[in-house]
């Protein structure tokens, strides 16, 4: 029998506001802060304290609903979610439970199998927890807390159980990220931990409407972890009903070492978290008017954008998918193109994803910081598309743009860059470069024809890399002919 795989997905993003969700403690990065510096009688979860909501996390969760095509919701309750932990000083979240800010949106997505619709079942808000260190070596044996985090806005966003390949999940979380980065609510820096994901995920006879047991796998912290924890899990379900074993409703951890799930608990031993309505906080009540005015303020969303760039620059679906994913390129792009004359904006996209992008990488460079203005880069690419440069010629000339911040003009002239198309110039190197190499040339009369390419690399060489391919390729290959004769 072949199985389905089914999977929902339930992403917590932190809101980039100034204070926490409760209290007026600021926001750090809890990465770099020092622990425990930016904690408060509220946020250390202190007796007789009051906790009061923060206008710009609700509006921050208003935004991201509506990109998500969410119906937000006039009242909203706050409530406890009750449970002990040591990295929650309250002994409860507040959290959204029964009415939630918003729900019944979708996501549209593109994946290789084409557009697919994935359903949001609701979005609210609540409150992060405190961050726990485990010290475990030969001697001691504690766990250090740091009440940072604890209170710093949360948005959870639930999926509905619609994605059945990882395609869809890659789509769907890397959509979600690309939102919440448009909309500036969130910095999508995963490695800071500010977006992590759990995965709830099951199988299913193909073609069955049945939902299978599920499986929870939480603290999910990348894109990578998740789909291979997920991939694990389908994998194992499979071999589990292929034996005839039915799988167990379970809550699964990660272990990213070892690359497996392992279970932490069962159904039995589901949490009860005797959710009731937090009686420190009135109903979130949001006013129609306020709603609008949010949803006249979002910018373009990533997809609209991307559909923009397909239809209007004639990118491809994952051209246009890359250069979305960040505000910052996004714009770098529209303005290179802008200043685009004969270079059409698909060569732009190909050099920007290829050559810049490596090069950011390499240097761990951020967009913002790119030393070439989006007119020096159109003017490079101009220089090759009129054969000024070779495409070769045009790539070394850019790194060095990167570099230094010259602009191409200058960088070609002082090395003396320009393109060689003179065909009596370029003959005399190719017949030079076949004399010089017999050996060579003899095997390739007998046969071995891929030499054509060493050959076209030596002449390529010969010319100090500045010859116009077309025409040398041309004169190689009548020389060669020639010589077959
Ligand atoms: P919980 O509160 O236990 O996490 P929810 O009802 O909120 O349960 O569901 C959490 C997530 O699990 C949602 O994203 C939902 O789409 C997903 N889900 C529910 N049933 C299944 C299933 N059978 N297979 C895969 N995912 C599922
Ligand atoms: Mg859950
Ligand atoms: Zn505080």
């Amino acid at each position: 029998m072949k199985y389905e795989p089914v999977i929902g997905l339930e992403i917590h993003a932190e809101l980039a506001t100034a204070t926490k969700m409760f209290c007026s403690c600021r926001l750090v990065d809890t990465t770099q802060a020092a622990p425990n510096t930016t904690v408060c009688p509220v946020c250390a979860g202190m007796p007789g304290t009051l906790p009061v909501v923060n206008r710009k996390a609700v509006e921050y969760g208003i935004k991201v609903a509506l990109a998500l095509d969410c119906e937000v919701q006039h009242s909203s309750i706050f409530a406890r979610k009750n449970y002990f932990y040591p990295d929650l000083p309250k002994g409860y979240q507040i959290s959204q439970y029964e009415y939630p800010l918003a729900t019944h949106g979708k996501l549209v997505v593109d994946t290789p199998k084409g557009e697919h619709t994935i359903h949001v079942t609701r979005v609210h808000l609540e409150e992060d927890t405190g961050k726990l260190t485990h010290i475990h070596n030969g001697k001691e044996d504690y766990s250090l807390v740091d009440l940072n985090r604890a209170g710093v806005p949360l948005l959870e966003i639930v999926s509905e159980p619609d994605m059945h390949s990882i395609e869809d999940v890659r789509g769907y979380s890397t959509g979600l990220r690309a939102i919440v980065r448009e909309l500036g609510v969130n910095s999508g820096d995963m490695e800071k931990g500010v977006i992590r994901f759990e995965a709830n995920v099951s199988l299913r006879p193909a073609g069955s409407s049945v939902l299978g047991t599920r499986v929870e796998i939480k603290n999910l912290n990348s894109f990578r972890a998740m789909e291979r924890a997920i991939l694990f899990e389908i994998e194992r379900q499979t071999r589990l009903l292929e034996s005839g074993k039915p799988v167990q409703q379970e809550t699964l951890g990660w272990d990213e070492p070892n690359q497996t799930t392992y279970s932490q608990r069962s159904k039995e031993e589901a949490h009860d978290y005797r959710y009731f309505p937090e009686p420190d906080l009135p109903p979130l009540v949001v006013e129609p008017e306020w709603v609008e005015q949010i949803r006249a303020s979002l910018p373009e969303l990533p997809r609209a954008k991307a559909l923009r760039f397909r239809n209007t620059f004639g990118l491809s679906p994952v051209e246009a998918g890359i250069l979305v994913s960040e505000r910052e390129i996004a714009n770098y792009f529209e303005d290179v193109v802008s200043h685009l004359k004969t270079v059409t904006p698909r060569t732009a996209a190909v050099w920007l994803t290829g050559e810049i992008f490596a090069w950011m990488n390499q240097t761990n460079t951020p967009c913002d910081q790119i030393k070439i203005t989006p007119k020096q880069f159109a003017d490079l690419l101009e220089e090759v598309q009129s054969g000024k440069i070779n495409q070769n010629t045009g790539k070394a000339v850019l790194s060095q743009m990167l570099e230094t911040g010259e602009s191409a003009a200058r960088i070609i002239s002082d090395r003396g860059l320009v393109q060689v198309s003179d065909t009596a110039f370029i003959a005399n190197l190719v017949s030079q470069v076949l004399s010089e190499h017999p050996a060579e040339l003899n095997s390739y009369k007998t046969g071995k024809l891929t030499l054509a390419n060493w050959f076209f690399g030596q002449v390529m060489k010969a010319a100090g890399g500045k010859a116009n391919p077309a025409v040398l390729r041309r004169e190689l290959e009548k020389q060669l002919k020639h010589s077959l004769e």
